[in-house]
């Protein structure tokens, strides 16, 4: 989806809602707004599910990945911890807010239900893994660190050096946590060939 039209289409839907609370509810008027901000949201719902189809569909399609590792995200969660209680409204909340949104807007849980069923139709495994830490974790040496991530975008680790691009790097801890899932929880006498692992690209 493009950003700049998407955000384009965000800004006339909100003119569109203010219109809408100037106008007198059930007029003609009205009602032509209303059918307005209704095919903007469609739209947008649309571009999600595209997108989602096309990234599960590129993950599970190429013959040699066996194996899909999904950090196991909770929607519901994420989303009620940006609102925090009355009292305790949260220093962070305004950034939460707008990572709730964009990670709806990317359409995970899109995501997650097309992967469950089209790694289940191809015979493939999708594995979820905790979400603690992947950020914070390197991928080089495995050492866990808030201070690796002083960058929004950037990985810094503070013990070894290594540098890398912070979605890139949490892929790979991603990845690295399903294989030794995978190793830990085989069953006695139960062979564990070669997969590849490959994390989502987000
Ligand atoms: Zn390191």
């Amino acid at each position: 989806m493009n950003d700049r039209s998407n955000a384009r289409k965000e800004q006339r839907k909100k003119r569109y809602q203010r219109q809408m609370a100037r106008q007198q509810k059930g007029s003609k008027r009205y009602q032509r707004t209303r059918l307005n901000v209704a095919r903007i949201q469609r739209y947008r719902a649309n571009c999600i599910k595209n997108m989602a189809h096309q990234v599960s569909h590129h993950l599970v399609a190429d013959s040699t990945t066996m194996v899909v590792a999904l950090e196991d995200l909770s929607l519901k969660n994420m989303t009620a911890s940006a609102k925090g209680t009355v009292d305790q409204p949260g220093k962070q909340v305004r950034q939460k807010a707008g990572l709730n949104r964009s990670i709806l807007q990317s359409g995970w849980g899109q995501l997650r239900q097309y992967l469950l069923y089209k790694t289940f139709q191809r015979g493939k495994l999708l594995v979820f893994v905790p979400p603690h830490n992947t950020s914070q974790e390197c991928s080089r040496c495995g050492t866990i660190d808030k201070a690796s991530r002083r960058h929004q975008s950037g990985f810094a680790c503070t013990a070894c050096g290594f540098t890398d691009n912070a979605d890139r790097n949490a892929a790979r801890v991603i990845a690295r946590h399903a294989a030794y899932g995978l190793i830990r929880n085989k069953q006695p006498g139960q062979e564990l060939s070669t997969v590849t692992l490959r994390p989502i690209p987000y």
